[in-house]
């Protein structure tokens, strides 16, 4: 899959579907994103050359790890030499934080370290509940600060790569991948630096790469009851105070229990307290809960 991306000297670019890669370009064109990392092979470096070129950055590989002729190579992008440099220097060093060099809001970037050097993150909740438990009035969260489906920064487990690759044979044709506008985390989904941001990135999405915006903007804009990052259920629906009337699952799909997938088709109501308590109900019967879940109410602008 590749992104059309129109350049400011009328030239367009095919950006390939590298992680969100398209994403962080979007961030790094609205001037939000000053250096991008990702990691590439030996043989893409000619690409990463041409994407260079056409976008005006440079790129700096501090890195290579693996076997001769299979290794993979850390790179930053970004305008600024220096700051790539510095980048990969706070980047390489233990328990830093390189989310001021990446252009985060300190707010969200301290939010989310805090997070990960807790020791009980390891068993403790996903960063997104964290994250939701720290909003005020959850209900019509903006769509750009909708991280649902980043899937990146995430507390890693063995079995990780397994399923991810469930959900992808689940979602064939769609690029999770790019189903986010913020490359990362905020602080709470109504952090105002990060909708700032956010907004720049759309607005520039918009106008750079429109079939990538408007790929993302009807995955996003829509409620997701939630559990855990492979555990969720996107719904087609309409929130109102205090309940959401919904009609389907709709992808992203997860690696949702057939219990709760059932129940959640057996009904059309989601009545709940503040996001949390998710009752399912069709009329006027109470079908059943969902224990453990928080609904996150993302809608379009
Ligand atoms: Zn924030």
């Amino acid at each position: 899959m590749e992104y059309e991306f129109k350049l400011p000297n009328g030239k367009s670019f095919a950006v390939k579907s590298w992680g969100n890669l398209a994403v962080e370009l979007s961030a790094a064109l609205a001037d939000v994103k000053p250096v991008i990392h990702c990691w590439i092979q030996d043989a893409d470096q000619d690409y990463v050359k041409s994407l260079c070129a056409a976008f005006g950055l440079r790129s700096l590989v501090y890195t290579k790890q693996g076997n001769p002729g299979f290794e993979r190579l850390g790179v930053m992008l970004g305008k600024d030499e220096s700051l790539l440099a510095e980048t990969a220097r706070v980047w390489t060093s233990p328990r830093s934080n390189p989310g001021p060099q990446l252009g985060y809001p300190a707010c969200c970037s301290e939010f989310y370290c805090k997070w990960l050097d807790d020791p009980s993150s390891a068993t403790g909740p996903d960063v997104i509940a964290l994250i939701f438990e720290n909003t005020s009035s959850p209900r019509k969260l903006p769509f750009l600060l909708n991280d649902a489906y980043y899937h990146y920064s995430r507390r890693g487990q063995p079995s990780d790569g397994d399923r991810r690759e469930a959900m992808s044979r689940l979602n064939a044709g769609l690029d999770m991948n790019v189903l986010n506008v913020l490359p990362w985390h905020p602080c709470s989904y109504r952090c105002e630096a990060s909708l700032k941001a956010g907004r720049k990135i759309w607005a520039t999405m918009l106008k750079t790469a429109p079939a990538l915006a408007a790929a993302i903007e009807p995955r996003l804009a829509r409620p997701v009851v939630f559990w855990d990052w492979d555990r969720f259920a996107a719904l087609e629906g309409k929130s109102g105070p205090g309940s959401l009337a919904y009609s389907a699952i709709v992808p992203p799909l997860s690696a949702l229990g057939a219990a709760e997938s059932a129940l959640l088709k057996a009904g059309d109501r989601l009545k709940h307290k503040s996001g949390r308590s998710l009752e399912v109900w069709t009329g006027k019967r109470k079908l059943g809960e969902l224990p453990g879940a928080f609904l996150l109410d993302f809608a379009a602008d």
